[in-house]
């Protein structure tokens, strides 16, 4: 059944890109009777990684990754589903073999999520690259990763030069509950406030190993436009490995100010663990944003004691990447705290991945309809994997805040039964997703999943 919207008085949503998030977006406002313009500026304004003027373009794998309830990025499709989800629905229909993973026939999949917002009647698509936001109205800015200059620069003024960045340059993740904890110390450096920080210390022996293994290990290619200069502040840690066997030892894996309870002394090296959220269910491995292609982080930083075992929720990237500091600036809805009639979606609102990009479109798309209605606003439960990663983005520290995948690091924990297998403590965190997400939409919504 076609989408219809009513064009005649009823006030319009603008979004800003035709891109996963801005199609998701766009789809969901106008399945709930709200006319949408979406702007997209391709073919007129290309960006250094598009092809086509689809929308919807995947501009590198065709894979969506893992299908799997035991994934996280595998229950956030499943919750997107049962919103009815656009991308997903297309995904769905365009999915070629690849096991457990899904993954699409590019051109049939951007195709089909054209197609679809061309025959909706509630969205009316301009061809035109936006450089201002729109002074009025309610607007989902989901431009992505290349946002266009001069909109970059507009958006300056309303979310500060600070909240706005250009490069990604993101460490690896790992779960808390896979960290050997005998083989590291909490403390602060210099015992400065908290003990803060996980410190995993590497011996001589054990420090010239990871060394090596790091210097020669297989990095991930640039792509052509993003063969830069890095800034010196932010080196992944391979490049700065490279300048010299003890580059490291005076940067992020400097000893100084720590002292190992085990020996009393410094250790010779020190890599340094982070909680990234509230309920330390995840560490960041301080200064290790890298390049390396991913197997290749799994090998050489599991090498660091107390890491041997760990599960890796977030691999490091470094590349560029338009993002906001969201925690500084939006709710859980995605929705700008100060300008409530704006919403960001997509990865430009910090979230990093091709399906958590349309989930925060969906979230974004229904809040927006909420807004405009003067109705209350729909903040997903965090037990879901839509509302966990919505949580996540409003509430880390702004300090330190880099983009962020689904992963089950970010739920809420729960209880570990005795003798429970990883599997099934995976599966158990779906099955409680997926009822968290049951009782919103059959308490509060009727989600239409109209074609
Ligand atoms: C080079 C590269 C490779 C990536 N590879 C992967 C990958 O393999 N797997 C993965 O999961 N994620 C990947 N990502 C990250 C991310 O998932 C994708 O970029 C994803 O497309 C983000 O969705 P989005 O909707 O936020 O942005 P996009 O899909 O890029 O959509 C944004 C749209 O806005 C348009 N636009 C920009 N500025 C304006 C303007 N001023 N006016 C009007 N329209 C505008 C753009 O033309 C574009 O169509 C990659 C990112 C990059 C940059």
């Amino acid at each position: 059944m076609p989408l219809t919207a009513n064009h005649s008085k009823a006030p319009t949503l603008t979004v800003i890109g035709g891109g996963l998030a801005g199609s998701e977006a766009a789809w969901q406002a106008a399945s709930r009777r709200v006319p949408v313009t979406l702007y997209e500026m391709r073919p007129a304004v290309r960006t250094e990684a598009h092809e086509t003027d689809l929308l919807a373009e995947l501009v590198c794998s065709n894979s969506l990754r893992s299908d799997r309830l035991d994934r996280a990025n595998g229950l956030l499709k499943e919750e997107m589903r049962r919103l009815g989800s656009l991308i997903m629905s297309a995904a769905d229909e365009t999915r070629v073999p690849a096991g457990s993973a899904l993954a699409v026939d590019r051109a049939a999949f951007a195709a089909e999520v054209t197609r679809r917002i061309e025959n909706c009647h509630g969205i009316r698509i301009i061809r035109e690259e936006v450089t201002a936001v729109p002074p009025e109205g309610t607007v989902i800015v989901a431009s992505g990763p290349l946002t266009s200059s001069p909109l970059a620069k507009a958006l300056y003024a309303i979310t500060g030069e600070h909240y706005l960045f250009f490069y990604d340059a993101v460490s690896p993740i790992v779960a808390a509950e896979t960290i050997d904890m005998n083989e590291c110390f909490a403390a602060s450096r210099y015992h400065k406030g908290d003990a803060d920080y996980l410190n995993c210390p590497l011996d001589e022996g054990q420090y010239d190993d990871f060394y090596e293994a790091l210097v020669t290990a297989e990095r991930a290619g640039p792509h052509e436009f993003e063969k830069r200069e890095f800034f010196e502040g932010c080196l992944p840690v391979d490049v700065l490995a490279a300048r010299g066997k003890d580059a490291l030892r005076f940067g992020p894996m400097k000893p100084v100010g720590l002292t190992d309870p085990r020996t009393g002394e410094m250790p010779n090296a020190v890599a340094q663990l982070r909680a990234e959220n509230v309920a330390r269910t995840m560490y960041n491995l301080v200064g290790f944003q890298t390049s390396l292609r991913w197997g290749e982080q799994k090998r050489v930083f599991r090498m660091i004691p107390g890491l041997r075992d760990a599960e890796f929720l977030r691999f490091g990237v470094v590349h560029r990447n338009t993002y906001i500091n969201a925690p500084a600036l939006l709710n859980e809805r995605y929705q700008c705290r100060a300008v409530p009639r704006m919403f960001f979606a997509g990865q430009i609102s910090g979230v990093e991945g091709y399906v958590e990009s349309a989930g925060s479109g969906l979230i974004a798309g229904i809040n927006a309809v909420q807004h405009m209605r003067g109705e209350q606003p729909l903040t997903f439960p965090q037990e879901t994997m839509l509302g966990a990663l919505a949580h996540y983005i409003a509430n880390a520290d702004r300090r330190h805040f880099q983009p962020m995948n689904a992963n089950f690091g970010l739920l809420p924990p729960m209880k570990k039964r005795r003798g429970q297998r990883k599997l099934e403590r995976k599966l158990a965190y779906s099955s409680r997703a997926l009822a968290a997400l049951e009782a919103v939409v059959s308490g509060q919504w009727s989600v239409v999943s109209d074609r």
